[in-house]
């Protein structure tokens, strides 16, 4: 059989820029005599088991049209944790199992903080009820996990101008990666339906911002075809990289906790975060890290909840759902694009779905904020409230160890604060009317 010459396979190697975490690159080419072993990794369809080299700009399976996952080649990745517990905690400390070889681009994303709920655990009866903020993220939402190493291949891929269609935080979030690395970025909102400070955001950071007259399923659909036909870098979380930056809050929470959580509960619009987080713990047990895995629990809103339907009706795929609607923007989806993943994440960890009213939303959003001192949008909210209600059924046991992820910060949305709280009070400017309004 002919192989490639070493030298030749080494100077590729370097190319990648993976040389570096190759244990043996050489005698791993000869063995496997596959050039293909030169990357890292490879894109997987996970329908069909097809693989694609991880330079193919492609964001679906060429024979099947189903979903791509990144897959690394673990056995022959040299992964210290020793080595990582000496990095600062934050997404680029795991970068070995990471996609990006050149130098990422980065706002220092990661490393939020893990929050012990106290008081709402305690009215719950729950001893163990955590909260990691993603809100606490350079632009305030895990979406920056996905874009500092989406907006990075992007680079790495020799694409020029990065695009997505969002309902909010991905747009604010890949406007202020696209400003960072110095390149063009197109955003599609569905008009009237983006809370304020992310449209706020997505403008002052630079991006050309398009709201069309529909909803975000519609912007996803103009979107995907116009990345495919103009060359445009499409990082919605169709995309395989930008989900590897997402994983990284699974890896997060192992190292912060000490331990498994017995359950991970996080609110579901594309389904792409509840699915990056499950890949990425299936990878740390992979590499005998940990032993067990949470059960994944996805809460959705009442008003759109095609996610929760297929859970409870048992089905084999998502039937999407044509007008969902809810106050929480950020998870106002009815066509979920990771649908086929979240299935399995869910299903695989003996998780659950469920849905909360726009009520039970904004009340634990209050309840975060008042008992907690924990600001966060409604859609983050949504988490939390889902336990409250799986307690209350009996589907949560009272012993178990629960992370909620919650989202985005409470300044994304200040309209809907604004109109649950009362005004501020107004007096004259002297001690009198002060001291009036104190008594
Ligand atoms: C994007 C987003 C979600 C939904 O995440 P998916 O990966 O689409 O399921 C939830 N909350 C907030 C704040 C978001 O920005
Ligand atoms: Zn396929």
């Amino acid at each position: 059989m002919k192989v490639a010459n070493a030298t030749f396979i080494k100077q590729c190697v370097t190319l990648r820029g993976h040389a570096r975490f190759l244990k043996d690159p050489v005698s791993i080419i000869y063995t496997n005599c596959k050039l293909l072993l030169i990357y890292m990794f490879r894109l997987v369809c996970v329908n069909c088991g097809a693989e694609f080299l991880p330079d193919d700009i492609i964001y679906r399976c060429r024979k099947c049209e189903h979903l791509l996952t990144v897959k690394y080649d673990l056995e022959n990745i040299e992964v210290n944790r020793a080595e990582w517990d000496r990095r600062p905690m934050r997404l680029w400390r795991y970068r070995e199992l990471l996609p990006v070889s050149r130098e990422p681009v980065t706002l220092h994303e990661g490393g939020t903080p893990l929050y012990h709920l106290k008081s709402i655990g305690k009215e719950l009866g729950l001893k163990e009820l955590y909260a990691k903020h993603e809100g606490l993220n350079p632009s305030g939402s895990f979406k920056d996990r996905g874009m500092t190493v989406g907006v990075s291949m992007a680079l790495e891929l020799g694409m020029k101008t990065v695009a997505c269609a969002s309902t909010g935080n991905t747009s604010a979030s890949l406007a202020a990666y696209a400003a960072k690395a110095g390149i063009p970025a197109v955003v599609l909102l569905p008009a009237g339906k983006v809370a304020l400070g992310k449209v706020a955001q997505a403008l002052m950071h630079g991006a050309k911002v398009i709201a069309i007259r529909g909803n975000f399923d519609r912007a996803l659909e103009m979107v995907y075809d116009i990345c495919l036909s103009e060359g445009l870098y499409l990082l919605n979380s169709v995309n395989p990289y930008r989900l590897e930056g997402q994983k990284t809050i699974g890896f997060e929470v192992i190292d912060q906790l000490g331990c498994v959580p017995d359950r991970m509960v996080l609110p579901v619009g594309n389904a792409g975060n509840i699915s990056a987080v499950y890949k990425g713990l299936c990878e740390f047990v992979e590499l005998d890290f940990i032993d067990s895995l949470p059960m994944m629990t996805g809460i959705q809103a009442a008003g759109s909840r095609p996610v929760v339907d297929a859970i409870e009706q048992n089905l084999d795929m998502v039937v999407p759902q044509a007008d969902p609607e809810t106050v929480a923007t950020a998870i106002r989806i009815g066509a979920p694009v990771n649908a086929e993943k979240v299935l399995t994440a869910i299903r695989a960890t003996g998780g659950t779905a469920d849905a909360v009213t726009d009520d039970e939303i904004l009340a634990m959003q209050r309840d975060l904020a008042r008992k907690e001192g924990i600001g966060v949008e409604p859609a983050s909210a949504a988490s939390v409230a889902g336990v409250k209600k799986l307690i209350e059924s009996g589907v949560i046991d009272r012993d178990e160890r629960i992370v909620c992820v919650v989202t985005g910060h409470l300044l994304k949305d200040p309209e809907t604060v604004i109109k649950q709280c009362e005004s501020p009070i107004e007096i004259d400017a002297d001690i009198e009317s002060l001291l009036s309004v104190l008594r």
